[in-house]
């Protein structure tokens, strides 16, 4: 199937060709036809499948013939995020290129005067965190009882942060019959109990369950001790090539620790955790997506969902608490049929987590030590000064033998053997 068959005008198939997207994806396949019928969706994908795709393109196709009216938005999408809220506009604006919907953005910490001038000439398009939205609501900025099409992203993110309440509040002033699109990462039963309040007879859609891994990530667990974290984190960045990279800590305090101590060594880092405001979390984000920073260290509610170009590395400066987040954090990378590598660090007391994750993916984890890592490159690093040699062992993670001893268990034929 290709995009001139999922009934998208010639405008939206133009800026799609531009982007260059060739076939539509998994969930776009599956959900695109049925919201133009008019159906309400309850879709479970997760980030980096095309999931916002898979709203903004017949959410675009939908609006645009009718018009929006002063401070009445005629569609409504909800995010978890700033950046989420964010990364959901930029697809907007660039399916909209060839047409002339108007799209307003409410999320926290950045001046609303421009803002509020796009909502009092009408929006067709509101893009909003929930409380945010509920401000202005409150301060009589924006009415939404016009909004014809809901779309309410990540559910089980907005579960985890504590917005349900938000979003209840929001569905009493939305009017009764609209259609509704309600996508999560997982279908628990807590969050379909949440979308029958939403849904009225859905689609219902799964792609690549939660508790999958792309195959595109090559994941490797390195053992550490708490001593030797931070040079270990050092080795960490020359085992391969980097040309952008995630570094992911569980405590805030570590990711300002992780920054100074990269920022010593002469790297370009940038940090991202909720404690930032809006206009610094902004300003990190930019200057990783145009590069000026090689490195993005961020905490896991921050970088959740964020979808960055070419990810080479994911890496966990420590085994997340949650197994649900390793999933997340991995999924930056390998991303939209790309190859990706994730390296965690990890101590013996992480054992029962990685359990817990290895059962959530449904795969054994592979893990090694930096010795075998770096006697199968043939690099001493005695001596090492990783500054100086910055990227000069170009990438040959694993010895065939150790891929292979680790395949063993999980029944996969290692590539070298293919
Ligand atoms: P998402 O799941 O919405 O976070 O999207 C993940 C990435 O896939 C983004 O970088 C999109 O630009 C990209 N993407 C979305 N749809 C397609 C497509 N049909 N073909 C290739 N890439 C896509």
């Amino acid at each position: 199937m290709n995009f001139n068959e999922l009934g998208l005008c010639k405008e939206i198939i133009s800026a799609i060709n531009e982007k260059g997207y060739e076939n539509p994806t998994e969930i776009q396949k599956n959900a695109i036809p049925h919201i133009l019928m008019g159906r309400d969706i309850l879709g479970c994908a997760q980030t980096g499948t095309g999931k916002t795709g898979s709203f903004i393109m017949p959410l675009a196709e939908i609006l645009n013939t009718g018009k929006s009216k002063s401070r009445m938005p005629r569609s409504l999408i909800l995010a978890p995020t700033r950046e989420l809220a964010m990364q959901v506009s930029e697809e907007f604006n660039f399916i909209n290129k060839f047409l002339n919907l108007r799209m307003a953005l409410l999320i926290g910490g950045v001046s609303f005067s421009e803002q509020d001038n796009k909502l009092a000439k009408g929006v067709d398009v509101l893009v909003a965190t929930p409380g945010r939205l509920l401000d202005h609501i409150e301060r009589g900025k924006v009415i939404i009882k016009d909004v014809k099409l809901l779309v309410i992203d990540e559910a089980d993110r907005m579960l985890d942060m504590g917005f349900i309440p938000d979003i209840i509040k929001i569905n009493k002033l939305l009017p009764k019959i609209r259609q509704t699109l309600f996508f999560s990462a997982t279908l628990s039963n807590e969050i379909r109990n949440i979308g029958k309040d939403f849904l009225i007879n859905p689609k219902e859609i799964t792609i690549n369950p939660y508790s999958s891994t792309s195959e595109n990530i090559d994941s490797t667990f390195i053992k550490t001790n708490s001593k030797n974290k931070m040079s270990d984190l050092k080795k960490l960045l020359y085992i391969d090539p980097i040309k952008s990279a995630v570094i992911f800590c569980n405590k805030k305090a570590d990711i300002d620790k992780v920054s100074r101590f990269l920022k010593k060594n002469k790297f370009n880092t940038a940090s991202l955790h909720g404690d930032m405001n809006q206009n610094l979390r902004i300003k990190s984000l930019e200057r990783f997506k145009d590069k000026s920073a090689e490195i993005l260290i961020a905490s896991d509610v921050a970088a959740r969902g964020i979808d960055i170009d070419g990810l080479s590395h994911v890496l966990n400066y420590d085994v997340p608490n949650n197994p649900e987040d390793y999933v997340h954090r991995i999924g930056r990378t390998g991303r939209a049929g790309k190859r990706g590598k994730a390296y965690t660090l990890f101590d013996d007391y992480d054992d029962k987590t990685i359990i817990l994750i290895e059962k959530l993916i449904k795969k054994k984890i592979y893990k090694t030590t930096f010795d075998k890592i770096f006697s199968s490159q043939k690099i001493s690093y005695n001596n090492f000064n990783p500054t100086k040699e910055k990227n000069k062992y170009k990438s040959k993670t694993l010895l065939p033998e150790e891929n292979y001893s680790n395949f063993k268990e999980s029944g996969k034929i290692p590539d070298f053997l293919n």
